[in-house]
């Protein structure tokens, strides 16, 4: 299953030098390591290329022996993104706003943009560690690693990485992935309790399979596991139930 790991941190809080010496970390421990790099400016320079066969179509390929890319002149989200990636480990770097993924968070000398120390708009509940200098960790409650101690920083995000759906389809009892996102950062929730990322859930009549769209799958899933798992002996696993 995909996992990724968000990095975030203000201007110069060494995010891009973190999300290369990470995906190199990943990529040795024989991941296929993929990078987004999330900005708030346009990506092409006006005058190249993509600019130019930009401004006559919204979708511009470049093919090269050894490279490929392809613009959209829209933006696409992540999960937009994430089908046309050959990869098992995505780092995000930059993307704060996103809410289905942990997040290292990268700290810099003195305050932050708005004079706060340590950033608490940072920290939303799924950061698995800071990273930065020391004085800047506070009382923070969460791991503190040194820029160059890249293999802790590493072992942390093969344990906690993940990626949830973005859906927000209510089928894991949270209105949206972030709610369960927090919980599984904190430790008290699992991938396991989102509906989508399961396999589908199969019901027969007369040894015949009953058609269930995904979203009836996921309300017939989670329904059952509501009901079962405050049973004493219940344990997540195959269920079979018949009637
Ligand atoms: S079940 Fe999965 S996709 Fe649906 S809200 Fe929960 S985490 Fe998101």
């Amino acid at each position: 299953m995909l996992k990724a790991v968000g990095i975030v941190g203000y201007k110069s809080s060494g995010k891009t030098t973190l999300a290369r010496t990470l995906a190199r970390e990943l990529a040795g421990r024989s991941h296929e390591v993929a990078v987004i790099k999330h900005s708030s400016h346009p990506l092409d320079l006006p005058g190249k290329d993509t600019a130019v066969l930009g401004e006559a179509a919204g979708q511009v390929g470049f093919i090269s022996p050894q490279e490929t890319a392809v613009f959209w002149k829209k933006p696409l989200s992540l999960e937009n993104i994430l089908p046309y990636l050959e990869a098992d480990f995505v780092i995000v770097e930059g993307l704060k706003q996103g809410k289905t993924f942990p997040k290292i968070v990268c700290l810099r000398e003195g305050p932050d943009d708005a004079g706060r120390d340590p950033p608490e708009d940072l920290f939303d509940g799924l950061a698995i560690c800071a990273v930065g200098p020391a004085d800047q960790i506070g009382g923070l409650d969460v791991p503190f690693f040194e820029r160059d101690e890249v293999g802790p920083i590493a072992d942390l995000v093969e344990e906690k990485g993940f990626k949830l759906p973005n859906l927000d389809c209510g089928g894991c009892g949270h209105e949206t992935c972030y709610g369960l996102a927090r919980e599984i950062v904190a430790g008290s929730g699992s991938l396991e309790d989102c509906v989508s990322l399961q396999p589908a859930t199969e019901v027969k009549v007369d040894g015949q399979p009953l058609p269930l769209n995904p979203f009836i799958s996921g309300i017939v899933r989670s329904t059952i596991l509501g009901m079962l798992s405050p049973l004493k002996g219940f344990k997540r696993g195959k269920i079979e139930i018949r009637i």
